[in-house]
């Protein structure tokens, strides 16, 4: 289970600003690509060698009482109220006020654990500026400056000092004979229509995992005498009243889902092209580095002019994804089903084949003598050297000099020349870059 910390806060304390600093990526060549919807309010921690959890952004809640309007400050309250950990951020510029008041009364109702966290503190008197805020009698407290990156190592230590452990579904995630597969996707574009058909054609040898609690479902299943895990497949049980009310927790699902799985299968609704739902389940997947299958679903319901204005549409909207397979579906006659499951094997043996050091080097080698970086003001990159540094996705550091002043489309180069090269498709590469001067 992917852990939920929450942040809980009155405007402008700095919430977003420390969500940005816990949930953007250092890495280099995740950079924000258009057609990708990023959401403000949720993300995934990703601390190098821990454990990731999932962060909600409240965003202001405060005026709590009068009853806060928007569905996604209720989805957000809500989360807040079952997260695992809740940073009060406070502003130690300002010390406390009013507002902070109404908000710790709520949240001493919720009990949830809670760490008080200052923020602001560049260029204070750190000890003083927590002080500040000791007749909250919050024991937990610690200050940083989510601007300027300070103190953020040492909140991350307070926030694993106090996650749940990590519990059986790790250890359930390690078959190594089966793909972990993940249907995603917003409400109604047909996820439970396809799980329930896979399994229904599967009755005798679909199986739910023991071990794995109410919130995340895995079901075993065989296919063409291929093994998967269904991971966080929500529907296999059939949704309650209330889930179908409120849906409270699918993006937190939809996180936890993508975290369990090698492969996510995100799922469209041909008739509805791509949402800024869709883009933003696509964002989360991207994030992750997961490898990523697109399933258009309802393909049945299309008329052979609606066909050719999807394809147009799902070309052009799409493009950020280039390299992920789109596998026509349609889930209610179980159309396509061989493509879509020839697409996740093909997108899962891309993320986990792995590739030897001598051939990334070779390839290297080839890219930058076949198109080498142009010289920029006066000076130019070079590579030296290159290997493999990890899988799912295909990870590869790039060792050279001025490697800071290469060009996105170099980048862009690099990433098209190994995918070529190593035929990989259905996961996203990366590139880590690092300079020896
Ligand atoms: P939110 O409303 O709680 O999400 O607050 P924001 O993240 O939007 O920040 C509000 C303002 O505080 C912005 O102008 C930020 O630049 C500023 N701010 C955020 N964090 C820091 C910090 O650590 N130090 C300083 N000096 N300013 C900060
Ligand atoms: P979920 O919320 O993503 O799990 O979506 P459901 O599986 O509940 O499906 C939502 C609606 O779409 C239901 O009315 C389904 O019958 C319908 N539906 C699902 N798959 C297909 C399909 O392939 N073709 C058509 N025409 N309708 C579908």
């Amino acid at each position: 289970m992917l852990p939920l910390v929450a942040l809980v806060g009155r405007p402008n304390v700095g919430k977003s600003t420390l969500f940005n600093a816990l949930t953007r990526t250092r890495d280099a060549l995740v950079h924000d690509e258009p057609g990708v919807t990023r959401d403000r309010h949720y993300g995934v921690c990703r601390p190098e060698g821990q454990r990731p959890f999932a962060v909600v952004d409240t965003g202001g809640i405060a005026g709590i009482d009068e009853g806060l309007a928007g569905a996604t400050a209720r989805q957000a309250r809500a989360a807040a109220e079952e997260a695992d950990l809740v940073l009060f951020v406070v502003d130690g510029r300002e010390g406390a006020s009013a507002l902070d008041d109404e908000i710790l009364a709520w949240l001493r109702k919720t009990a949830r654990p809670t760490l008080l966290v200052v923020n602001k503190t560049d260029g204070l008197d750190v000890r003083a500026a927590i002080n500040d805020f000791a007749r909250y009698g919050i024991r937990d407290a610690i200050g940083v400056s989510s601007a300027h990156r300070q103190g953020i190592d040492e909140l991350l230590a307070e926030v694993f000092a106090r996650l749940p452990e990590e519990g059986v579904t790790a250890e359930l995630d390690n078959d190594p004979n089966r793909i972990r597969v993940a249907f995603i996707g917003r409400p109604n574009v047909g996820k439970s229509t396809l799980v329930n058909r896979l399994l229904g054609e599967e009755r005798m040898i679909a199986s739910e995992v023991p071990g794995t609690t109410r919130d995340s479902v895995a079901v075993d299943m065989e296919r063409d005498g291929r093994l998967y895990r269904l991971v966080d497949t929500a529907g296999v049980r059939r949704k309650s009243k209330v889930e179908e009310a409120v849906e409270k927790f699918s993006i937190i699902k939809t996180l936890q889902a993508i975290e369990n799985c090698q492969v996510a299968v995100v799922m469209l609704d041909a008739g509805e092209g791509v949402t800024d739902q869709d883009a933003s389940v696509l964002g989360y997947a991207l994030d992750s580095g997961r490898a990523l299958v697109v399933a258009v679903n309802k393909w049945d319901g299309q008329t052979e002019y609606q066909r050719q204005q999807t394809e147009n549409l799902l070309m052009r909207k799409l493009a950020f994804v280039e390299w992920a397979e789109k596998i026509r579906i349609s889930a209610k006659h179980g159309s396509g089903l061989r493509e879509l499951f020839a697409a996740i094997h093909r997108a899962h043996a891309s993320a986990t084949t792995e590739i030897g050091t001598s051939e990334v080097t070779k390839a290297m080698e080839v890219a930058y003598e076949t198109n080498p970086p142009p010289v920029v003001r006066g000076h130019v990159a070079k590579l030296r050297f290159a290997h493999p540094a990890g899988l799912n996705p295909p990870t590869f550091v790039v060792h050279g000099t001025r490697l800071r002043t290469l060009a996105d489309s170099y980048k862009r180069y690099l990433e098209n020349f190994f995918r070529k090269r190593f035929k990989l498709v259905g996961t996203p590469v990366r590139f880590v870059f690092k300079d020896s001067t």
